[in-house]
């Protein structure tokens, strides 16, 4: 392992502790695109049980490229966002139809973290996605830039740092003094300036009573019994309809073929 400011002690940390998630088994363009996909706003551990069944219901953009847009988003439910599904159902048609493109970025819902995520952990390239744990940790501890660790490492480097974002250097409560692998030479912890060297986060809208909650409460029957009544909520139902994630017949709402 190179030498570099920080970067062994991140490496031996995760080789000791990162855990062993089902997409970490894999360097599958395709089951990471459906991994990152469901990470985007989605807690690790919520995750691995979905992502877990929808790899092993469809392992391959092909075969997902064929599913009914119904059944991927009745397998999404309880994800939340579900315009994510959809995005990675046209994703896997685009693919199923004319291979992976040169730019990702042109694939329904690939932004720049998700392009960079699959050339980091499918294709070994040495890039760091840079998420909302990465970019905190990389302000506190790396400031001047993350130190370059080459190729041979840069999987486990990316995965490295989101772990250390994810569960020592969070956003309010950081570990700095209680298992922090990269503690010495920590630039906002020796200045006893964690807070200010921390960028400032997303807030999260309210989801109780949210739009979001609405409309995923139909989505929820329409998964467990094939229909609802619009006249439960029609403004949910209409906006669900817009977003061409439920169909209408008459009085209900269905599944989108
Ligand atoms: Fe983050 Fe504190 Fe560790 Fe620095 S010492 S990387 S601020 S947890």
């Amino acid at each position: 392992m190179p030498a570099v400011d920080g970067a062994d002690e991140l490496l031996r940390w995760f080789e000791r502790e990162g855990p062993d998630l089902p997409w970490r088994r894999t360097r599958d363009r395709y089951a990471v695109l459906v991994s990152e996909v469901m990470l985007q706003a989605t807690q690790v551990a919520r995750v691995v049980p979905f992502y877990e069944r929808w790899m092993a219901r469809w392992p391959t953009a092909g075969l997902l490229a064929r599913a009914p847009l119904g059944d991927v988003l009745a397998a999404w439910h309880g994800l939340g966002y579900p315009r994510r599904a959809r995005n990675l159902h046209l994703a896997a048609r685009a693919i199923a139809t004319t291979g992976w493109p040169d730019r990702l970025q042109e694939l329904p819902g690939v932004g720049p973290y998700t392009a960079a995520a699959i050339r980091a952990f499918a294709d070994g390239e040495p890039v760091v996605p840079v998420d909302v744990n990465v970019a905190r940790v990389t302000a506190r501890r790396w400031p001047d830039g993350l130190p370059d660790v080459g190729a041979p490492c840069a999987w486990a480097f990316g995965q490295g740092l989101m772990d250390l974002g994810r569960t020592v250097c969070t956003a309010r409560a950081p570990r700095c003094a209680s298992g922090c692998p990269v503690r010495p030479g920590c630039p906002a912890a020796d200045a006893g300036a964690v807070a200010e060297a921390t960028p400032p986060g997303r807030r999260q809208s309210r989801y109780e009573g949210s739009m979001r909650q609405r409309r995923g409460r139909l989505l929820g029957a329409i998964a467990a019994s094939g229909r609802v009544e619009i006249a439960v909520d029609p403004t949910a139902a209409e906006s669900l309809i817009a977003d061409g994630l439920a169909r209408r017949a008459r009085a209900y709402l269905l599944p989108v073929r």
